[in-house]
């Protein structure tokens, strides 16, 4: 192998397969090293529980699948069957009413009642300038904005949600709770503007594109991804774990699909000092707690909404939101903690043997607390749908503190691959218009520790490789479409 080929990518993940679909279809001739003995990183499913009850180990609902540049050029909506539920998510609240992101903005406000309009007002220009919002939120913080009137309307936004003023916009509990729910899909304290920009992103796409399910699970974009590196000539070695960037002195071009302390480690005696100080100062995020639920029949929530909506947070108001997650930055484990919780079967009959069901769900954990967080968040989801402890057949709980072993890159729980911060997001690892370059010639980072940051939408392993194709080869970016 050694000395044959022209690129290698190290790490299988969304972000490594991006990378190595696009080296391949350049025309290198490509190695993809996975160390784990299946691709997809956090993008895999797996019988986690019992034979015929298939449960993703990471992502669930991909949003981004439908909204990345990368993802559409790749055309993914083609090859694989991506399911859009007519409701995005829903938030039961305790006094028994639940908010429900419909699709449809308009028939979501009507939902929302007294607070329907400012709820409309928020979202409705960004949901008809989505695919700019995307081309802004998919770029370094650093760029100049190709679209400045959606930067103005989208960060004026976010900086109402991000800080006090949150309290201006509604009357009512139901809409902060949804966007309280949205923006907790990254861990840290509320109000605060990386995480209200993200949900504002998050509660974007609910209300355009939808948020879609693959059916068959995550699994499927790896493989959608895996089948056109292979027929690219690329080839791919699983059970390869790389150590040392010396292991990979015979190849042009390296894309790593790392974290950046894995990066430090494997560069240590080769990077400048200050890189590798850099990327030892590029703090980890706190983790998440998982559990994965084979159930006898579907989740009997009260609310028969809520028995059609694939994707539910769960955590009450958004002050009990706000203070379950300020709890979690003491690192403390909160008694009422907000849950995230996926029913793909709602959707996707694959995932489970006729009449059962499958369920996914976490919370947020301190950075890599061993404890097994299963019992609280049934105690939360047993509230909105009591006697679901009776459907259990099979459990899987997966605590913060074994992620690495779903992929190192989530060390301690930590599924961002680093804090998500708005520091974090300006320097993704480094501040640079350029990110992914590292100063080793030939070496490049493309995991989502590099902008623009964690979620399953190839854009952080495609900017790596299509700026080693410009450094290396003088190439643009090649084609991705169905040949
Ligand atoms: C519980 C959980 C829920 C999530 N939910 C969602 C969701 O619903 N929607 C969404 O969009 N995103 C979600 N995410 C986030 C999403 O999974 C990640 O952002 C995404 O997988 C990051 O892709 P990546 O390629 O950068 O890294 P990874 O997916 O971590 O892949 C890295 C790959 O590299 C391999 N690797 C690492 N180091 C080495 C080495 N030294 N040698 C060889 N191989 C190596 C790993 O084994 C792994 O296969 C979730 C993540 C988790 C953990």
């Amino acid at each position: 192998m050694v000395g044959e080929r022209d690129a290698v990518v190290v790490g299988a993940g969304p972000n490594g397969l991006a990378a190595a679909v696009t080296l391949a279809r350049a025309g290198l001739r490509v190695d993809l090293l996975e160390q784990a003995d299946r691709i997809g990183g956090g993008a895999g499913t797996r019988e986690l529980t019992l034979p015929g009850f298939h449960h993703d180990v990471g992502s669930a609902v991909h949003p981004m699948a439908l909204a990345s540049p990368f993802f559409r050029q790749f055309q993914i909506e083609r090859r694989i069957d991506l399911r859009v539920p007519d409701i995005s998510f829903g938030h039961p609240l305790p006094h028994g009413r639940s908010g429900i992101a419909y699709r449809d903005l308009d028939r979501a406000a009507e939902a929302l009642g007294r607070d329907g309009a400012a709820y409309r007002r928020l979202f409705a220009p960004l949901v008809r300038r989505v695919r700019e919002l995307t081309a802004f939120t998919g770029e370094p913080l650093l760029q100049l904005p190709s679209h400045p009137g959606v930067m103005l309307e989208y960060g004026l936004r976010a900086l109402e949600q991000g800080s006090p003023a949150w309290r201006l916009r509604f009357k009512e509990d139901v809409a902060p709770a949804l966007l309280s729910g949205t923006a907790a899909h990254t861990i840290g304290s509320h109000p605060r503007l990386a995480m209200a920009g993200a949900g504002l992103a998050l509660g974007t796409h609910a209300h355009a594109a939808g948020w879609p399910v693959p059916i068959g699970g995550s699994q499927t974009i790896a493989d959608a991804l895996a089948a056109d590196f292979e027929a690219h000539g690329g080839r791919i070695v699983t059970g390869t774990r790389v150590r040392s960037l010396s292991e990979l002195e015979s190849y042009d071009t390296v894309v790593l699909d790392v974290s950046t302390s894995a990066l430090a480690a494997m560069g240590a005696d080769r990077l400048p000092a200050r890189y590798v100080s850099a990327l030892r100062r590029f703090r980890r995020g706190n983790g998440v707690a998982k559990m994965d639920l084979a159930l006898a029949g579907p989740v009997p929530w009260t609310d028969p909404e809520l028995r059609r909506t694939p994707t539910i947070h769960l955590g009450g108001t958004r002050e009990q939101i706000a203070a379950s997650e300020r709890q979690v930055g003491r690192s403390r484990l909160p008694d009422r903690p907000y849950v995230l919780l996926v029913q793909p079967s709602v959707i996707d009959p694959t995932r489970a043997p006729a009449g059962k069901a499958t369920l996914w769900a976490y919370t947020h954990v301190p950075y890599d607390c061993p404890v097994d967080r299963t019992e609280v968040m049934l105690d939360m989801v047993q509230e909105y749908a009591p006697g679901i402890r009776d459907l259990i057949l099979a459990r899987s709980a997966t605590p913060a503190s074994r992620f690495a072993d779903v992929s190192p890159n989530f060390a301690g729980g930590d599924f961002a691959t680093g804090a998500v911060t708005m520091t974090q997001m300006i320097k993704r690892p480094i501040v640079s218009r350029t990110p992914w370059r590292t100063p080793l010639a030939g070496i490049y980072l493309g995991s989502s520790a590099t902008s623009p940051g964690p979620a399953v939408h190839g854009l952080s392993g495609w900017y790596a490789a299509c700026t080693a194709l410009h450094d290396r080869y003088g190439l643009g970016a090649p084609e991705l479409g169905i040949d």
